[in-house]
C-alpha cells in the first residue's frame, strides 16, 4: 500500500504530475476536484452543494468532502492512491490519517509542489481543462496538438469557471493558509518533501520521483 499525497496551491501542476506519479507507482490517482465537477456536472445533490462553494472559490465543508474522498478511497485504493486535492485543512488530513490507520495503514510521502502566488495567478489565465475528462493544458507552457483539442480524447478544451481572475485571488486568499497547516502536519512527520514548481514538467515530475524515494527530511 503506497499513499501519496500531491501538494499545492491551485495551478501549481498537481493535476498535471498527479497521473505520472501514479503511474510510476502503478496505483490509480483519486482528485477530489474531478470527483466534484462530475458531481456537479451529473447535478446529484452534492454537486449542487459543491457548486455553490466552487464557483466562489471556497472550499467544501470538511465532513461533506471528508466523507466522499474516504468512500472513494475505500474502494478505489486497493493497492494505495495518489492523493490530488485531498487533504486540504488539518482536519481533513487527520481524518484521512484516522481512516488509514484503521487498516494499518498511513501516508508514506506527502509531495508539496512550490509555485510563488504572483506565478500562480498568471498560470491559471491560461490553463485550460478538457471537457470530457478533465486532462490538464496551459495555452502558453503546455498547449494540445491541435488548437482547443485535446490529444488524449479529442473533446473541446474549456477553462474552467474558477479559473477566472477574480475567482482564482479568492481560492488563493482562502486555499493557501489551510494549506500550509497541511504542509505543517507532515513536516512534523518527517514525510513532507518540497519541489521547485517553476520548471518544465519533465523536471518537476523527475524531482518528485527523486523526492519518493529521498529518505532525508525536508
Ligand atoms: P481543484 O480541482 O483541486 O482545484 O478543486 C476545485 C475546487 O473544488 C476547489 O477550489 C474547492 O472549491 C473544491 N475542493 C476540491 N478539493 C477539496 C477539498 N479537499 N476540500 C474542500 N474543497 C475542495
Amino acid at each position: 500500500m503506497s499513499i501519496i499525497v500531491l501538494l499545492g496551491a491551485p495551478g501549481a501542476g498537481k493535476g498535471t504530475q498527479a497521473p505520472t506519479l501514479a503511474n510510476h507507482l502503478d496505483v490509480p490517482v483519486l482528485a477530489s476536484g474531478d470527483l466534484l465537477r462530475a458531481a456537479v456536472a451529473a447535478g446529484t445533490p452534492l454537486g449542487l452543494e459543491a457548486d455553490r462553494y466552487m464557483s466562489r472559490g471556497q472550499l467544501i465543508p470538511d465532513d461533506t468532502i471528508v466523507k466522499i474522498f474516504l468512500d472513494q478511497l475505500r474502494s478505489r485504493a486497493r493497492n494505495g492512491a495518489v492523493l490530488d486535492g485531498f487533504p486540504r485543512t488539518r482536519a481533513q488530513a487527520e481524518a484521512l490519517d484516522r481512516a488509514l490507520a484503521e487498516h494499518g495503514d498511513k501516508v508514506d510521502r506527502a509531495l508539496y509542489i512550490a509555485v510563488p502566488l504572483d506565478d500562480l495567478v498568471v498560470r491559471m489565465a491560461s490553463r485550460r481543462i478538457c471537457e470530457a475528462n478533465g486532462h490538464v493544458y496551459n495555452v502558453a507552457t503546455n498547449p494540445p496538438q491541435t488548437p482547443n483539442q485535446c490529444d488524449i480524447d479529442g473533446s473541446p478544451l474549456i477553462q474552467r469557471p474558477d479559473d477566472e481572475e477574480a475567482t482564482v485571488r479568492a481560492r488563493m486568499a482562502q486555499q493557501v493558509p489551510p494549506l500550509e497547516d497541511v504542509a505543517e502536519h507532515y513536516r512534523s512527520a518527517g514525510i513532507l518533501r518540497t519541489v521547485e514548481g517553476r520548471q518544465s514538467i519533465e523536471g518537476v515530475s523527475g524531482d518528485l520521483i527523486a523526492a519518493l524515494e529521498d529518505g532525508a527530511p525536508a
